[in-house]
């Protein structure tokens, strides 16, 4: 059968398409004119952070934020082992050495208790992730490395909106990363974003971004630049939906309710844990499939999509993945990302899922789990 419901579809507002449609009428199509800064100064507005500034990807943002820090080749960055490649990539792209380590079990985020013992005179960093719409327990992590020295680079792709003790994700640590692509709750497509309260930081990110131009004299360069600008269009499509965050925040929080309601009876599925200081976003509606259900995640997948459901599997832990064979120390392990990468993965969340799409997937996996 083919797919009758996408794990995400999004949802582009009128007003975003109108700005863009005026944005190409402007003849600012490229990164020049008004409307980069605009969503850059609105974004920033929205977090309540100094500084935005918009790049061409959620990862190019992360490699941006650590070449900003300073980090290269000798330096070891600290990260979790369950995220995307993209985490532990702009590491790499920096020649620095990503340190894995295990995350929490129940909101699968960097789990502060294991860091110190990872931490080596070459510790520069740590990326932390927050996952699926819920922010990692920042209090203990800001603390242990105000105390250790270390910057904090937010991963936040997966957390536009997302709340650690009553503040935004994005703004908690030194610098963060956003990511803008298609499945993400703000999208430009393809885009992201570097936030920061540190002018200095910022004004690094604007030069790299751009070609690393002299200040002094434009097309004359001293070091390595990039070409990691975000257009115009882009820009507006983010702004428009920017303009109406609360109600796509809003609208997440209803899905989530609503698959929360349909399917908490089921002992065959572990529904998103969201801590007491915590709010999560609910990027996506993530389950584990536990033991009593009687399946395989894998089986439990095939069937919903044997019914037209799509989901996503989560994603592997970064400790086994092949780009990282004889990177890593050969006796470390990584239980609980090793456990929740075998039994989880994502129900249909996308922002222009509707409330009977949300019940046809619930019937199913209630007739899958039955
Ligand atoms: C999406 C995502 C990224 C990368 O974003 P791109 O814009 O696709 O480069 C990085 N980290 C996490 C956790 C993500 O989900």
């Amino acid at each position: 059968m083919s797919v009758r419901i996408a794990v995400n579809e999004p949802h582009i507002t009128e007003t975003a398409k109108r700005l863009v449609q005026q944005t190409m009428e402007s003849g600012f199509v490229s990164s020049a004119g008004p409307m980069v800064r605009q969503f850059e100064s609105t974004f920033a507005a929205f977090l309540g952070v100094e500084h935005a500034v918009t790049i061409n990807s959620g990862t190019s943002a992360l490699h941006l934020a650590l070449l900003a820090l300073g980090i290269g080749p000798g330096d070891e960055v600290i990260v979790p082992d369950f995220t995307m490649i993209a985490t532990v990539n702009a590491v790499l792209y920096c020649g620095a050495t990503p340190v894995l380590v295990d995350v929490d079990p129940e909101i699968f985020t960097l789990d502060p208790g294991l860091i110190e013992a990872r931490i080596t005179p070459r510790t520069r960093a740590l990326i932390v992730v927050h996952l699926y719409g819920h922010s990692a327990d920042m209090q203990p992590i800001m603390a242990m490395a105000r105390m250790r020295g270390l910057a904090v680079v937010e991963d936040a792709a997966e957390a536009h909106g997302a709340r650690c003790r009553g503040r935004l994700c994005g703004s908690l640590g030194d610098i963060a990363a956003f990511s803008f692509y298609g499945n993400k709750l703000i999208t430009t497509g393809e885009g992201g974003m570097v936030v920061t309260d540190d002018a200095a930081l910022a004004a690094r990110v604007r030069s790299l971004r751009d070609m690393a131009h002299d200040p002094e004299k434009r097309f004359r360069h001293v070091e390595l630049g990039f070409s990691f600008r975000m257009s115009s269009l882009q820009a507006a499509l983010g702004l428009g939906q920017l303009q109406h965050v609360d109600e796509l925040l809003a609208r997440k929080q209803r899905m989530a309710e609503h698959y929360r309601r349909r399917l908490a009876e089921h002992a065959g599925l572990r529904l998103p844990v969201t801590k007491d200081w915590a709010e999560n976003m609910h990027w996506m509606f993530s389950v584990l499939v536990e033991p009593q259900a009687g399946m395989t995640r894998d089986a439990f997948c095939a069937a919903l999509r044997s019914r037209g459901i799509d989901t996503r599997d989560f994603f592997l832990p970064c400790s086994t993945q092949p780009l990282l064979r004889g990177r890593l120390p050969a006796n470390d392990t990584f239980p609980v990302s090793n456990d929740i990468a075998a039994r989880g993965c994502y129900l249909p969340s996308g922002l222009a899922l509707t409330e009977m799409q949300i019940d046809a997937v619930c019937d199913a996996v209630d007739e899958v789990l039955a």
